[in-house]
Protein backbone atom coordinates (compact mmCIF):
# COMPACT_ATOMS: atom_id res chain seq x y z
CA UNK A 1 0.00 0.00 0.00
CA UNK A 2 3.05 2.36 0.54
CA UNK A 3 5.45 1.25 -1.62
CA UNK A 4 8.52 -1.47 -1.98
CA UNK A 5 8.99 -3.63 1.63
CA UNK A 6 12.43 -4.39 2.15
CA UNK A 7 13.17 -8.08 3.65
CA UNK A 8 14.21 -8.12 7.03
CA UNK A 9 15.35 -11.19 8.68
CA UNK A 10 12.27 -11.50 10.53
CA UNK A 11 9.98 -12.31 7.83
CA UNK A 12 8.04 -15.42 7.53
CA UNK A 13 7.98 -16.69 3.98
CA UNK A 14 6.34 -19.94 2.14
CA UNK A 15 4.60 -20.31 -1.15
CA UNK A 16 0.65 -20.52 -2.00
CA UNK A 17 0.10 -22.33 -5.45
CA UNK A 18 3.35 -21.31 -5.88
CA UNK A 19 2.76 -17.49 -5.61
CA UNK A 20 5.63 -16.35 -3.00
CA UNK A 21 4.46 -14.69 0.11
CA UNK A 22 6.33 -13.06 2.61
CA UNK A 23 5.01 -11.66 5.93
CA UNK A 24 6.75 -8.90 7.86
CA UNK A 25 6.86 -8.41 11.50
CA UNK A 26 4.95 -5.07 11.35
CA UNK A 27 1.85 -7.49 10.09
CA UNK A 28 1.78 -9.17 13.28
CA UNK A 29 2.34 -5.87 15.37
CA UNK A 30 -0.29 -3.98 13.29
CA UNK A 31 -2.80 -6.56 13.83
CA UNK A 32 -2.22 -6.79 17.56
CA UNK A 33 -2.84 -3.13 17.64
CA UNK A 34 -5.87 -3.57 15.54
CA UNK A 35 -7.50 -6.63 17.06
CA UNK A 36 -7.68 -5.40 20.65
CA UNK A 37 -11.77 -5.84 20.90
CA UNK A 38 -11.25 -9.40 20.07
CA UNK A 39 -8.74 -10.58 22.00
CA UNK A 40 -10.34 -11.33 25.49
CA UNK A 41 -8.43 -14.59 25.91
CA UNK A 42 -4.93 -16.12 24.60
CA UNK A 43 -7.53 -18.09 22.42
CA UNK A 44 -9.79 -15.33 21.23
CA UNK A 45 -6.24 -13.88 20.75
CA UNK A 46 -5.11 -16.65 18.12
CA UNK A 47 -8.38 -16.47 16.59
CA UNK A 48 -7.98 -13.14 15.28
CA UNK A 49 -4.61 -13.55 14.59
CA UNK A 50 -4.91 -16.04 11.83
CA UNK A 51 -8.94 -14.41 10.80
CA UNK A 52 -6.97 -11.46 10.05
CA UNK A 53 -4.12 -13.42 8.49
CA UNK A 54 -6.11 -15.54 6.26
CA UNK A 55 -8.46 -12.83 4.53
CA UNK A 56 -5.74 -10.29 3.90
CA UNK A 57 -3.91 -13.11 2.36
CA UNK A 58 -7.23 -14.69 0.80
CA UNK A 59 -7.15 -10.89 -0.91
CA UNK A 60 -4.19 -10.81 -1.99
CA UNK A 61 -4.15 -14.11 -3.52
CA UNK A 62 -7.29 -12.78 -5.35
CA UNK A 63 -4.96 -10.10 -7.11
CA UNK A 64 -2.50 -12.67 -7.33
CA UNK A 65 -4.27 -15.38 -8.94
CA UNK A 66 -5.50 -12.96 -11.25
CA UNK A 67 -1.95 -11.73 -12.43
CA UNK A 68 -1.04 -15.50 -12.90
CA UNK A 69 -3.48 -15.99 -14.98
CA UNK A 70 -2.80 -13.00 -17.37
CA UNK A 71 0.52 -14.75 -17.37
CA UNK A 72 2.74 -12.31 -15.00
CA UNK A 73 4.55 -13.90 -11.78
CA UNK A 74 3.34 -12.01 -8.73
CA UNK A 75 4.40 -12.65 -5.04
CA UNK A 76 2.68 -10.73 -2.16
CA UNK A 77 4.08 -8.85 1.03
CA UNK A 78 2.07 -8.84 3.70
CA UNK A 79 2.90 -5.47 6.29
CA UNK A 80 1.68 -3.02 8.54
CA UNK A 81 -2.01 -2.08 7.89
CA UNK A 82 -2.05 -5.00 4.97
CA UNK A 83 -0.52 -6.27 1.95
CA UNK A 84 0.50 -5.74 -1.47
CA UNK A 85 0.62 -8.14 -4.41
CA UNK A 86 3.34 -7.02 -6.96
CA UNK A 87 5.08 -8.54 -10.35
CA UNK A 88 8.94 -7.99 -10.84
CA UNK A 89 8.46 -8.07 -14.53
CA UNK A 90 9.52 -4.84 -16.26
CA UNK A 91 6.54 -5.10 -19.17
CA UNK A 92 4.45 -5.82 -16.20
CA UNK A 93 1.74 -2.42 -16.12
CA UNK A 94 3.22 -1.39 -19.42
CA UNK A 95 1.42 -4.25 -21.63
CA UNK A 96 -1.46 -4.49 -19.17
CA UNK A 97 -4.77 -3.72 -20.72
CA UNK A 98 -7.72 -1.71 -18.56
CA UNK A 99 -9.50 -4.55 -18.56
CA UNK A 100 -7.00 -6.88 -17.24
CA UNK A 101 -5.86 -4.12 -14.90
CA UNK A 102 -9.42 -3.86 -13.09
CA UNK A 103 -9.95 -7.46 -13.31
CA UNK A 104 -7.06 -8.31 -11.20
CA UNK A 105 -8.09 -4.92 -9.25
CA UNK A 106 -11.46 -6.58 -8.37
CA UNK A 107 -10.15 -9.73 -7.70
CA UNK A 108 -8.81 -9.11 -4.29
CA UNK A 109 -12.74 -7.44 -3.08
CA UNK A 110 -14.28 -10.14 -5.32
CA UNK A 111 -12.36 -13.42 -3.20
CA UNK A 112 -13.02 -11.38 0.28
CA UNK A 113 -16.73 -10.61 -0.47
CA UNK A 114 -17.24 -14.25 -1.76
CA UNK A 115 -16.12 -15.73 1.73
CA UNK A 116 -18.52 -13.18 3.32
CA UNK A 117 -21.12 -14.16 1.31
CA UNK A 118 -20.02 -17.81 1.60
CA UNK A 119 -20.50 -17.99 5.62
CA UNK A 120 -23.46 -15.00 5.30
CA UNK A 121 -25.23 -17.85 3.62
CA UNK A 122 -24.47 -20.66 6.01
CA UNK A 123 -25.73 -18.46 8.68
CA UNK A 124 -29.14 -17.71 7.25
CA UNK A 125 -29.58 -21.45 6.82
CA UNK A 126 -28.02 -22.12 10.63
CA UNK A 127 -30.30 -19.32 12.49
CA UNK A 128 -33.61 -19.68 13.68
CA UNK A 129 -36.27 -19.39 10.41
CA UNK A 130 -37.52 -15.18 10.29
CA UNK A 131 -34.20 -14.11 11.94
CA UNK A 132 -32.53 -12.32 9.02
CA UNK A 133 -35.42 -10.95 6.48
CA UNK A 134 -34.99 -8.65 3.12
CA UNK A 135 -37.37 -6.05 4.99
CA UNK A 136 -35.00 -5.80 8.25
CA UNK A 137 -31.96 -5.72 6.21
CA UNK A 138 -33.23 -2.91 4.04
CA UNK A 139 -34.66 -1.03 7.38
CA UNK A 140 -30.96 -1.21 8.26
CA UNK A 141 -30.89 -3.77 10.82
CA UNK A 142 -27.99 -5.20 10.21
CA UNK A 143 -26.81 -6.01 13.71
CA UNK A 144 -28.63 -9.64 13.50
CA UNK A 145 -26.36 -10.67 10.81
CA UNK A 146 -23.49 -10.42 13.02
CA UNK A 147 -25.55 -12.83 15.85
CA UNK A 148 -23.19 -15.54 16.67
CA UNK A 149 -23.49 -19.10 15.13
CA UNK A 150 -22.90 -22.44 16.04
CA UNK A 151 -21.13 -23.17 12.32
CA UNK A 152 -19.27 -27.01 14.05
CA UNK A 153 -18.75 -28.29 16.97
CA UNK A 154 -15.65 -26.98 17.94
CA UNK A 155 -16.22 -23.31 19.66
CA UNK A 156 -12.46 -22.02 18.46
CA UNK A 157 -13.95 -22.74 14.38
CA UNK A 158 -16.82 -20.95 15.27
CA UNK A 159 -15.39 -17.64 16.56
CA UNK A 160 -13.00 -18.01 13.59
CA UNK A 161 -15.79 -18.08 11.08
CA UNK A 162 -17.21 -15.32 13.02
CA UNK A 163 -14.17 -13.32 12.80
CA UNK A 164 -13.76 -13.96 9.05
CA UNK A 165 -16.95 -13.18 8.31
CA UNK A 166 -16.30 -9.94 9.85
CA UNK A 167 -13.33 -9.26 8.60
CA UNK A 168 -13.93 -10.01 5.04
CA UNK A 169 -16.52 -7.53 4.94
CA UNK A 170 -14.66 -4.67 6.43
CA UNK A 171 -11.62 -5.49 4.54
CA UNK A 172 -13.36 -5.99 1.44
CA UNK A 173 -15.34 -2.71 1.93
CA UNK A 174 -12.42 -0.27 2.74
CA UNK A 175 -10.48 -1.47 -0.10
CA UNK A 176 -13.43 -0.79 -2.71
CA UNK A 177 -13.41 3.00 -0.97
CA UNK A 178 -12.24 5.41 -4.20
CA UNK A 179 -9.01 6.90 -2.78
CA UNK A 180 -5.36 6.15 -4.11
CA UNK A 181 -3.90 3.37 -3.85
CA UNK A 182 -6.96 1.18 -2.34
CA UNK A 183 -8.24 -0.88 -5.18
CA UNK A 184 -11.14 1.19 -5.47
CA UNK A 185 -8.78 4.09 -5.70
CA UNK A 186 -7.15 1.93 -8.65
CA UNK A 187 -10.31 1.17 -10.48
CA UNK A 188 -11.43 4.88 -10.50
CA UNK A 189 -7.88 6.09 -12.10
CA UNK A 190 -7.97 3.03 -14.87
CA UNK A 191 -11.21 4.29 -16.21
CA UNK A 192 -10.82 7.84 -15.68
CA UNK A 193 -7.40 7.94 -17.57
CA UNK A 194 -9.15 5.38 -20.16
CA UNK A 195 -11.46 8.05 -21.00
CA UNK A 196 -9.97 11.26 -19.76
CA UNK A 197 -6.23 10.64 -20.00
CA UNK A 198 -4.12 12.97 -17.71
CA UNK A 199 -7.31 14.64 -16.63
CA UNK A 200 -8.45 11.74 -15.74
CA UNK A 201 -5.69 10.79 -12.92
CA UNK A 202 -5.94 14.63 -11.78
CA UNK A 203 -9.49 13.90 -10.96
CA UNK A 204 -8.85 10.45 -9.11
CA UNK A 205 -6.26 12.46 -6.98
CA UNK A 206 -9.05 15.18 -6.15
CA UNK A 207 -11.39 12.74 -5.19
CA UNK A 208 -8.87 10.67 -3.44
CA UNK A 209 -8.36 13.29 -0.94
CA UNK A 210 -12.33 14.12 -0.36
CA UNK A 211 -13.58 10.70 -0.10
CA UNK A 212 -9.53 9.72 2.26
CA UNK A 213 -10.81 13.20 4.71
CA UNK A 214 -14.49 12.40 4.94
CA UNK A 215 -13.96 8.44 5.32
CA UNK A 216 -11.68 9.26 8.32
CA UNK A 217 -14.05 12.18 9.74
CA UNK A 218 -16.68 8.82 9.63
CA UNK A 219 -14.47 7.06 11.18
CA UNK A 220 -13.71 8.73 14.04
CA UNK A 221 -17.01 10.72 14.24
CA UNK A 222 -19.59 7.96 13.75
CA UNK A 223 -17.86 4.41 14.39
CA UNK A 224 -14.93 5.61 16.89
CA UNK A 225 -12.39 3.32 14.93
CA UNK A 226 -8.94 5.05 15.70
CA UNK A 227 -6.87 2.92 13.52
CA UNK A 228 -9.39 3.33 10.29
CA UNK A 229 -9.10 7.35 11.15
CA UNK A 230 -5.52 7.23 11.09
CA UNK A 231 -5.25 5.44 7.72
CA UNK A 232 -7.69 7.49 6.00
CA UNK A 233 -5.66 10.95 7.27
CA UNK A 234 -2.27 9.01 5.87
CA UNK A 235 -3.91 8.50 3.10
CA UNK A 236 -5.49 12.04 2.79
CA UNK A 237 -1.81 13.51 3.39
CA UNK A 238 -0.45 11.39 1.00
CA UNK A 239 -3.25 12.07 -2.22
CA UNK A 240 -2.88 15.97 -1.11
CA UNK A 241 0.89 15.69 -1.87
CA UNK A 242 1.08 13.52 -4.47
CA UNK A 243 -2.08 16.56 -6.22
CA UNK A 244 0.01 19.25 -5.21
CA UNK A 245 3.29 17.41 -7.14
CA UNK A 246 0.79 16.43 -10.17
CA UNK A 247 -0.37 20.14 -10.07
CA UNK A 248 3.53 21.51 -9.88
CA UNK A 249 3.73 19.46 -13.36
CA UNK A 250 6.07 16.82 -11.85
CA UNK A 251 5.39 12.78 -12.53
CA UNK A 252 3.31 11.37 -10.08
ZN1 LIG B 1 -6.33 -5.17 -2.91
Amino acid sequence: MFGRIQPTPYDVCFRIFGIPVRINPFFWLIMVLIGQNFMHTPVSAIAWILAALISILAHEMGHALAMRAYGYWPAITLYGFGGVTTCDSNTYGATRTTTSKIVTTAAGPGVGFTIFGIILFVKILLLPPGTITLSGIINSKLAVLFTPVAYTKAPFLNALIELLFIVNLFWSFLNIMPVLPLDGGQILRDILVKFFGHKGLHATLIISVAAAAIIAFFAFHQWRAFFMMILFIMLAVQNFMALQAYERGQRY
